[in-house]
């Protein structure tokens, strides 16, 4: 089979290459790839500027078909559609035991498409049977693909924050995070969502407002955009601000936007330290969370979510492309002009 490896360490080698099939170990299943996204982390792979371990096959967000169960195999069956987070967690370090799975210290663990483990960008990939999720029936398998990055905003928004019926909701970025928190917070009852973004994202706004969003906000076009969500909030700011695009002046205007006893959740993650007025959190009595990636209580909300059918996942896949288009496909991303590209076709 074709798979996408990043073939050694420095910035590009990546290649679409005759790989073997896996077969599966006694605790895995193989399973046949339907969809794969291309994430951030692909592109930061790419250029070398985050952490893997080559030659790996790339791709961390898929959906597919089980194909093949390994013997010790109990509960995932062949023909099951499924998902799984990339990272196969130990179980056994202090912060798995503690709850913190999305954190485990475990040396020389398995990250699909990432770290020692194959991933989604090829027709074939294997995984451990306990890290599986079902996909719930009337899910097409192409939004399936985007129970990743839906899990990680379910553990950022839903789990860690503390929004609540009625609450006004801004979110900072309309990325692919900053337009799924936009779906979560409303389908935790959010009253209004407010979605803020530089002009050049005018497109992904209109995504926004498509999907859920009550307003959008053109942070360069607005002389006062604290003032706009002030006029929009009875003067009070807003409940909760979710920071999806991980940019230092957001980062800042989130302490603006958000009223006293509000609450700032942190998504988007910028690489280097932010300046902030931290006075403004004593002042205004504010939390702040923090995430990172997802926990198996994450998968579970994210999959009931999806097939309640509470989410509009399809406008979000802005391209399909088949595996030996990946190069238009990273460009899509690098340029910033999609949302989802899924890989949908492959050999
Ligand atoms: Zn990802
Ligand atoms: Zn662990």
């Amino acid at each position: 089979m074709k798979g996408l490896v990043k073939t050694k360490r420095g910035a590009g080698n990546i290649e679409l290459r005759e790989v073997e099939e896996p077969r599966p170990g006694r605790n895995e299943v193989l399973i046949e790839v339907k969809a794969a996204g291309i994430c951030g982390t692909d592109l930061h792979i790419k250029q070398d500027h985050s952490f893997y371990t080559p030659p790996v096959v790339l791709g961390h967000e898929y959906s597919g078909v089980v194909i093949e169960t390994g013997s010790d195999v109990s509960e995932v069956q062949v023909g099951d559609r499924v998902v799984s987070p990339a990272t196969a967690y130990c179980g056994q370090c202090y912060q798995c035991k503690t709850g913190h799975m999305n954190r485990c210290t475990a040396k020389n663990k398995r990250i699909l498409g990432v770290s020692l483990a194959n991933g989604g960008f090829a027709k074939f990939l294997t995984a451990p049977e306990y890290i599986i999720h079902q996909v719930p029936e009337d899910v097409p398998m192409d939004e399936a693909a985007l129970a990743e990055p839906t899990a990680c905003v379910v553990h950022g928004v839903v789990e860690m924050s503390p929004i609540t019926v009625g609450d006004v909701v801004v979110i900072q970025g309309p990325g692919p995070m900053g337009l799924l928190s936009v779906q979560v917070a409303k389908a935790m009852g959010a009253g209004k969502v407010v979605v803020t973004g530089m002009s050049s994202d005018q497109w992904r706004m209109d995504i926004a407002m498509k999907t859920g969003a009550d307003l959008t906000i053109d942070i360069q076009k607005d002389s006062d955009p604290v003032q706009t969500v002030k006029d929009e909030t009875d003067g009070l700011g807003a409940d909760v601000v979710i920071e999806a695009s991980g940019a230092g002046p957001a980062r800042r205007q989130a302490l603006d936007f958000v009223k006293v006893a509000g609450h700032v959740a942190l998504l988007g993650v910028q690489g280097k330290p932010t300046e902030l007025n931290l006075d403004l959190m004593i002042e205004k009595e504010l939390t702040m969370t923090g995430t990172w990636g997802t926990l198996p209580s994450s998968w579970a909300t994210t999959l009931r979510l999806m097939g309640s059918g509470k989410l509009n996942l399809e406008p979000l896949i802005t391209h399909r492309l088949s595996l030996d288009e990946w190069e238009k496909g990273f460009e899509l991303m690098e340029q910033q002009r999609a949302i989802k590209v899924l890989f949908t076709r492959f050999e």
